[in-house]
């Protein structure tokens, strides 16, 4: 048995150790399988294991790993042109985290506001968002209970109510240079802003001739069912960013722009491993998979299938609203049960997510399957009577 002792405490994790995974499934030390509806968060688009990762990883590393930031790379290239042409925004910057990510976002913002609209600065945020964890993003965000952590906050964040139009009207000043949101908030427990909503913004952010900034970190790459959240919704952004499921489990994420909005000038963004051939070869490989339309028409197919089932499991046994876009799913629980339903989904080998204490949220591969979702939906019928 191996100790934790060596590792900072951040959360109270259960007593398991993966050591393998495929498709859909998890390993522990003892071979038991356990299926996998969270996915690394959102993130391993492709489930575990994918030959085409394993494929472009291989095939890269034995090319080049690193070339450093200062120079060019092919995959880095390859990854920024198939995402231009794929959202329709011209530019793209590689990170190594969606938080760093949205960082860069709110300092392109910034700096657009700075040369472009009289030093507007001040980015109007959501209620219930969530953006990352550095010191901006944690103050962009609002997530509950966060509102005093790590204080003194970074300034130049004001925030409303979701889906209230006349909030962000009247949020929207002389010193406004962005509105950010997530087109659906995954994790304060797939809140949806309405597609009216989302379109009227738009129109709002035109008239006030402010930047729309969509953190796409969790709704994009074929999450929702189309390859951005924006593209059903209707509301194109000036600047995007994309995170989680870009790399299908290796750590990329990167921030996408207009050229008009593309402002930096030298000096003023960079990082270490951003672009790194390694990560933007696998996330390519991602990208072309994903991209295809039958594997995006499989997830709105695997989604409608998972909302179905969830909806009639829900009747079965006197649950609440299942709600959410593509394999982007919650499930209200009625009643502050979470917890306890994740911790005994557990000992009957199925990992899910509450992401509030009456909710559940599901986030497969995307490339789950039927059987795999009617397995997860037994397991889920077994835990909630096993728990009553
Ligand atoms: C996960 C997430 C982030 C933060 O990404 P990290 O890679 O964890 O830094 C930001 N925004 C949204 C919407 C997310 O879901």
């Amino acid at each position: 048995m191996q100790t934790h002792d060596a590792l900072m405490f951040i959360t109270q994790r259960p007593e398991v150790t993966f050591m393998r995974g495929e498709g859909s499934w998890l390993y522990d030390a003892n071979g038991e399988a356990y299926l996998d509806f969270v996915q690394g968060w959102a993130v391993n688009s492709l489930g575990h294991a994918s030959a085409v990762m394993q494929e472009a990883l291989a095939r890269q590393a034995a090319k080049v790993i690193n070339v450093s930031p200062a120079y060019y790379n092919e995959p880095m290239e390859r990854l920024a042109a198939r995402l231009a042409e794929l959202s329709g925004l011209d530019r793209v910057f590689f990170t190594n985290s969606g938080a760093e990510a949205n960082e860069g976002a709110i300092k392109l913002a910034r700096k657009w506001g700075k040369i472009r609209r009289n030093r507007a600065h001040e980015i109007v945020v959501f209620e219930d968002a969530f953006h990352g964890r550095t010191l901006a993003t944690m103050s962009a965000s609002g997530k509950r209970g966060w509102d005093k952590l790590f204080e003194p906050k970074v300034p130049g964040f004001v925030r409303v109510p979701r889906n209230n139009l006349e909030a962000v009207r009247s949020a929207i000043g002389p010193r406004t240079c962005a509105v950010m949101l997530e087109p659906i908030q995954g994790e304060s427990g797939v809140l949806l802003f309405t597609d009216e909503f989302l379109q009227d913004l738009h129109k709002l952010t035109r008239e006030f001739g402010v930047l729309l900034i969509l953190d796409e970190i969790q709704t994009g790459v074929g999450r929702t069912g189309t390859m951005f959240a924006f593209e059903s919704a209707g509301c194109p952004p000036d600047i995007m960013t994309l995170g989680k499921g870009l790399g299908g489990g290796v750590p990329l994420a990167a921030l996408l722009a207009r050229k008009e909005i593309s402002v930096f000038e030298a000096g003023d963004q960079g990082g270490t491993f951003n672009g790194n051939p390694l990560m933007t070869a696998v996330g390519d490989a991602v990208v072309a998979e994903v991209s295809k339309p039958e594997f995006l028409a499989g997830v709105r197919e695997a989604g409608d299938y998972l909302a179905q089932q969830l909806r009639a499991l829900s009747v079965e046994l006197g649950l609440g609203e299942v709600r959410g876009r593509g394999l982007l799913v919650a499930l209200e629980l009625g009643e502050p049960i979470g917890k306890q339903v994740v911790e005994l989904a557990l000992e009957h080998r199925l990992l899910i997510n509450s992401p509030r204490p009456a909710c559940l949220r599901f986030m497969p591969a995307l490339n789950v399957t039927r059987q795999e979702i009617d397995s997860m939906v037994a397991k889920l019928r077994a835990v909630v009577h096993a728990g009553r």
